[in-house]
């Protein structure tokens, strides 16, 4: 979270849930078959519970997933476990409270962390993600992978990306150097291979959960990337490092057809560039990222 914060959109720039839904069957008839709810922090809208019930219903659909924060979610356990949802990741960047409050200007780690332990108590399938920021939280590598000693959570330790509001400094702790932090402290943990990750996923001997490194930053996985993004505003993002194709809210809210839809978005996508860089250097011609105040906040991971 930004020091001062993000602009709140008015209700009116963000999609309605009926659009939402209007959108998801269309995605659903291209072939999409995951959907993930991100944000900002999903649970913030009102009706967000109903709109779960309501897309567990769509045939098409195999797998919901959600990332949240887990500040809202108290009750949260039972309507996960109530529908078909396949993974919960929960943000979480320090076990530390004074930490935690610097990144993200809420005393409120105490509230999260019990909001966290609910879920761990579950058979449901919990991913914490953690975003290493050099010489904030860096110190907390082997604190984090510790916990999936005696749970079944994945641990993911995520690169630092440039979207934290405008404070995007390249002195980041790389995937490779995360690594080998996690391979001084355990030299018996073994790499874990699957296809068409976004993360290289690692096990170590006698531990429960297991872990995971998300090369953010250096995009090492893009040739297996098949994601698309739709921000709360409606703006269709073929990968994360661009600024948005077309906004299917407009496009819905201006009469348009669902086959003039699906025409923009098969479009949008065979337009892709070939990985994240060259997504960010097209980007980079029409505004630079150093002053992007765009923040992980606004966009969701
Ligand atoms: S293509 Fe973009 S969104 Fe997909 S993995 Fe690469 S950087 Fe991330």
């Amino acid at each position: 979270m930004p020091e001062d914060g993000i602009d709140l959109k008015a209700r009116d720039d963000i999609m309605r849930f009926q659009e939402m839904e209007h959108l998801l069957g269309l995605f659903l008839d291209l072939g999409v078959t995951k959907v993930r709810i991100t944000g900002g922090e999903p649970f913030v809208r009102k009706g967000l519970p109903e709109f779960l019930i309501k897309i567990n219903q769509y045939e098409k659909l195999e797998s919901i997933n959600l990332t949240t924060n887990a500040y809202f979610t108290e009750d949260a356990v039972q309507l996960f476990q109530k529908i078909k949802m396949d993974s919960i990741n929960i943000s979480l960047d320090s076990l530390n409270r004074e930490v935690f409050y610097k990144i993200t200007r809420r005393d409120d780690f105490e509230k999260v962390w019990s909001n966290i332990k609910k879920f761990l108590l579950t058979d449901l399938t919990v991913k914490l993600n953690m975003v290493v920021i050099k010489g904030i939280n860096d110190n907390e590598i082997v604190d984090f992978a510790e916990l999936a000693k005696n749970s079944k959570v994945e641990i993911r330790f995520i690169e630092q990306m440039p979207f934290n509001g405008g404070h995007f400094s390249n002195d980041i702790l790389s995937a490779e150097e995360i690594i080998l932090i996690l391979q001084n402290a355990y030299p018996s943990m073994m790499e874990f291979f699957k296809m068409s990750s976004t993360a290289r996923i690692f096990e170590i001997p006698g531990f429960k959960g297991r872990l995971g490194i998300i090369a953010g930053h250096s995009r090492t996985f893009c040739s297996t990337c098949s994601r698309l993004r739709l921000t709360p505003e409606g703006i269709l993002k073929i990968c994360l490092y661009d600024h948005g194709s077309v906004n299917l809210k407009d496009m819905l809210r201006s009469g348009r057809s669902d086959q003039e839809i699906k025409t923009a978005i098969k479009d949008a996508v065979s337009k892709r560039a070939k990985d994240g860089f060259e997504s960010e250097q097209r980007t980079l011609q029409k505004i630079h990222f150093s002053k992007n105040k765009l923040s992980m906040a606004q966009i969701g991971g």
